[in-house]
């Protein structure tokens, strides 16, 4: 065992070396700090896709880090296995002192946290944690009585109340990177090595495109022109921060600051009421019998449904990883109120394709789709998938890129009609609902 005490730094959803919370407080506490990352054998199991872009997109992430710890003479320990496991493997081989990371929220996060924190205990060894991936968490914005907000309107006004330069500061990370542990480099495990494929993500804009964040009010609602930011991934794994990112939103459009604060919001909620992984956030809507048609549920999946726009947006998800928030919303509210199927499957579906996937973002905005959600869209709004294709897709630009035979007699026919779906959604919804 190597005697010299040091402090480590455990990477999760924060991927990057620079204005990184827990990584600041680690460096900066005088001892030398060894960055690990683990490959959580439990979540990699549960891929079915070995060609999973996500995988690839951490292990890039990874491979960047180790080349900038690298050449400042440290190396990232990268571990394959149980968090729990490696974290005592790691106590055998160094004198740990400390384990630093970053809060996360999730619900299996959160009990593998005090999982870990037991066994460091045990051990006299600490285990500090800090807020990184948002700017207000947990209870930080509740209500004047110190309830949780559960619309989203007061919540974020509350939220931008509370907002001041403090929150938005970067942590200087990179001022201490002299304190990473010196040693010799390690190998990166291969993506072969844990058994995926290599599967490349496409080119991600890793920083802000500010022309776009100027006019982000005004484009972003239009799948066919590149008028959002896409940095849905970078905020999930932590290659960008927060705080930088909110505060260029904060000077250069009102309405980006807004989706952030969505963001927010959401993961406030699953913190609030984790029964929200599971069921309805509104328990009545447990009750809606669902058709849950198999047949039909595999042509949403393939984008063979006969609406165009349904379909441009699920071939593009299968793609590319990727779909238009306002697409996503359309295929989401087909889904529960056209083909009446469980908010849960189209959920499942997204998760396992969404390069973005985040629980709560996820979780939050099919329930607000299928109208089961806090602040949720009224049940008896039906989106109507001509009128929003004419609204936000009018050139059919969108739909002429996805489905190229959406004019040709070879195109599927639509699998259920709109007004006859409209009003059997109704019924079954007023019925669940009534019970
Ligand atoms: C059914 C459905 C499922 C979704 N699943 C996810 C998901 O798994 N992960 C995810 O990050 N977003 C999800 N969203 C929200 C939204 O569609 C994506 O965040 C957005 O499309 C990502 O593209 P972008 O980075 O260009 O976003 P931009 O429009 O540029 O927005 C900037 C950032 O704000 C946040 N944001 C924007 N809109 C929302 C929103 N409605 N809710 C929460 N955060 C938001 C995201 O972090 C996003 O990257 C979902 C939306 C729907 C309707």
């Amino acid at each position: 065992m190597n005697t010299t005490p040091i402090s480590i730094f455990w990477f999760r959803r924060d991927l990057r070396l620079s204005d990184n919370a827990g990584l600041y407080h680690a460096l900066r506490s005088g001892l030398p700090v060894v960055p690990v990352f683990i490959f959580d054998t439990s979540i990699l199991e549960g891929l079915e896709d070995k060609q999973d872009k996500r995988v690839h997109f951490i292990h890039n992430a990874l491979a960047a880090m180790q080349a900038k710890l690298e050449a400042a003479g440290s190396t990232m320990h990268v571990l394959l296995g149980t968090p729990l496991d490696c974290i005592k493997q790691l106590t055998a081989v160094y004198h740990v002192a400390a384990v630093y990371t970053n809060h996360d929220y999730e619900p299996y996060a959160m009990t593998r946290d005090r999982g870990i924190r037991d066994f460091l205990e045990g051990k006299q060894i600490a285990f500090h944690t800090y807020k990184d991936q948002v700017i207000f968490e947990k209870d930080e914005v509740v209500k004047d009585n110190k309830e949780p907000y559960t619309v989203f309107t007061p919540y974020s006004r509350k939220w931008k109340e509370k907002l001041n330069a403090f929150y938005l500061k970067p942590y200087p990370t990179e001022k201490y990177h002299h304190h990473f542990y010196q040693q010799p480099a390690r190998p990166l495990f291969s993506l072969q090595d844990i058994g995926f494929k290599s599967a490349p993500p496409g080119t991600l804009p890793a920083q802000l495109d500010e022309e776009i964040a100027r006019h982000y009010d005004t484009t972003r609602d239009f799948p066919a022109v590149a008028g959002t930011t896409r940095l849905g991934v970078h905020l999930r794994f932590g290659t960008v921060s927060i705080r930088r990112l909110a505060a260029r939103a904060q000077e250069l459009n009102g309405t980006l600051l807004n989706e952030l604060i969505w963001r927010e919001f959401y993961m406030m909620i699953l913190w609030q009421f984790p029964h929200v992984v599971n069921g309805s956030f509104k328990p009545a809507y447990d009750h809606i019998k669902w058709r849950n048609n198999e047949q039909e549920f595999a042509l949403w999946c393939a984008g063979q449904t006969g609406y165009p726009i349904v379909d441009a947006g699920m071939r593009e998800l299968n793609e590319t990883g990727f779909m238009h928030n306002r697409v996503r919303m359309i295929v989401a509210s087909f889904l529960t109120k056209h083909l009446l199927i469980d908010w849960r499957w189209g959920e499942a579906y997204f998760a396992e394709k969404l390069l973005d996937y985040d629980l709560s973002a996820n979780n939050g905005n099919w329930q607000w789709a299928a109208g089961c959600g806090c602040d949720a869209a009224p049940y008896f709004r039906v989106f109507n998938p001509y009128l929003q294709t004419q609204k936000f897709d009018s050139e059919l630009k969108y739909i002429r890129r996805w489905v190229p035979e959406y004019e040709q007699l070879t195109y599927v026919r639509p699998i259920v009609e709109h007004t006859v779906a409209r009003e059997r959604c109704l019924k079954v919804y007023k019925a669940g609902l009534e019970r």
